[in-house]
């Protein structure tokens, strides 16, 4: 048995253990022992890649790997529950990069075929359009820069200019192997196309861009898998491409869009009719919603960011709690958007160990809305924005929603009048059955809680 065999044996174990532990990622249930799968495959990846005969100097993997870990352990020990997204857009970010570096050091390879040129390229070009177009999807999510769509004519004639540009680099790079002035001129235009293709895209259509780009991340290192003639690489790069497209998919569909419209349309572009909403806003106290509560026997709380923000998952879960000793029947309707990255919700209400049975999709909470007698609104806002069914002039119009209006009554947990991510009015804290129980989610719903005790 020769040592390519074992590798490549190797490879393919670490290959069952990715497509596996995607599968069982796919159920909230076996998502751990799925994570755990898919770690050990690649651990099983890097060890053997390590073991290659074909590596000669482990000193620059060692600085690497030292450097990364000391980054990675700090990121991830630092960063706070709500920055999660941020971090996501960085680590495609990060991704995009490193397909591009490995791509860039295949150049200096002995030999390289035409359609490992091409695979140079191709790695280098989703490489550097994933990194550059990552890096504004983390200054939008984080709000260091306008979250509002960025549109001017000749913007598509602009694009396609580069994209030509990219093309020809691509071609004269092809031919001319040696002169490195054509792959600068890839890598220089490629940063460029990644700006400008997510610029344009504004507000709630975030998400779609956000899960787009993690599927050019795993092209990327797919292309330069191939580049560098790696399988695990090539296999591991095609999971990530096909599973983040599949995403992207579920997201256009969550949001009623086409993936063009939302690439193309630039989000809130068009103005909203003001002075629209009609009715008067209903503050209640913290005490009166607990009287409330106290007599409904169906509720259905419908989280949103602003519970990441107040990290109110917990006392979310405490109140659940004491509504069932007191007999109601409770249920957690989850917007496929909800949140800042996709399962974000999801990620909070396992955290506090909130049962999965009790998590309705959008589509099942809806049909029986008219049965809860009060449906708690936790820092949610655009994804329960009626304007999305009623207001054809909205940006948001055509997005299905969750349909807290319908409900007997509705709490809505916020701070202040504020728009959410869209950046919109809600017409939702107008309406006669809507009370707005203003003030931090996890402060107001600690004093509900209180008053249970009392
Ligand atoms: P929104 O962003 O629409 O609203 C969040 C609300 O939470 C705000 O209106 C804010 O109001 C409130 N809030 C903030 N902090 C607190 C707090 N401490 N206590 C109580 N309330 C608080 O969130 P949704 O989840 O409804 O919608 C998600 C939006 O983000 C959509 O537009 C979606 O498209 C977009 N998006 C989603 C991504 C994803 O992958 N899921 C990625 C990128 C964007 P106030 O300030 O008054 O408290």
């Amino acid at each position: 048995m020769n040592i390519l065999f074992l590798i490549n044996l190797s490879y393919v174990a670490a290959a069952i253990l990715f497509i596996y532990g995607l599968k069982e990622l796919g159920s909230p249930a076996t998502a751990r022992r799925g994570n755990m799968l898919s770690s050990a495959g690649m651990f099983i990846a890097v060890v053997v890649t390590l073991l290659d005969k074909q590596i000669l100097d482990y000193k620059w993997i060692l600085l690497g790997v030292v450097i990364g870990s000391i980054i990675g352990a700090f990121a991830a020990r630092t960063v706070a529950m709500t920055g999660m997204p941020e971090m996501v857009a960085l680590f495609n970010g990060s991704g995009g990069l490193s397909s591009l570096l490995v791509g860039f050091a295949a150049i200096f390879l002995e030999s390289n075929s035409t359609f490992t040129l091409i695979t140079i390229i191709l790695s280098i070009l989703i490489g550097g359009v994933t990194f550059t177009g990552s890096m504004v999807a983390y200054g939008k999510l984080s709000e260091k820069i306008s979250g509002k769509p960025v549109l001017f004519t000749g913007q598509q004639i602009l694009n396609i200019l580069l994209v030509v540009g990219i093309v020809i680099c691509g071609v004269m790079f092809e031919l001319n192997p040696d002169n490195l002035n054509f792959i600068y001129g890839v890598i220089a235009l490629s940063f460029l196309l990644g700006i400008m293709v997510v610029i344009p895209i504004g507000g709630a259509d975030m998400p779609v861009v956000i899960s787009l780009l993690n599927s050019y991340s795993g092209l990327a290192a797919c292309a330069a898998g191939f580049a560098i003639n790696n399988i695990i690489l090539i296999v591991a790069g095609s999971l990530v491409g096909a599973s983040g497209i599949i995403l992207t998919n579920i997201m256009c569909k969550a949001m009623n869009r086409s993936l063009s419209n939302v690439l193309f349309s630039g989000f809130g572009s068009a103005k909203q009719i003001a002075g629209a909403v009609e009715g008067e806003v209903k503050p209640i106290s913290a005490e009166d919603a607990f009287y409330i509560l106290e007599a409904a026997s169906n509720v259905l709380i419908v989280p949103g960011y602003g519970m990441a923000v107040a990290q109110a998952q917990h006392v979310v879960k405490e109140l659940q709690e004491l509504l069932e000793k007191n007999g109601a029947e409770v249920y957690y309707a989850v917007h496929p958007v909800a949140g800042r990255m996709p399962g974000h919700m999801n990620v909070l209400l396992a955290e506090a160990d909130v049962s999965y049975d009790l998590l309705l999709e959008m589509e099942q909470a809806n049909p029986r809305m008219e049965s809860f007698d009060v449906a708690m609104v936790i820092g949610a806002n655009d994804v329960v924005n009626p304007d999305a069914r009623e207001n054809e002039a909205s940006p948001i119009y055509g997005m299905p929603i969750i349909n807290v209006d319908h409900a007997s009554t509705v709490f809505v947990l916020k701070r202040s009048m504020a728009s959410g991510f869209a950046g919109i009015e809600n017409p939702l804290f107008f309406k006669p059955n809507t009370r707005m129980l203003f003030g931090d989610a996890k402060e107001s719903i600690s004093t509900v809680i209180r008053e249970f005790g009392s």
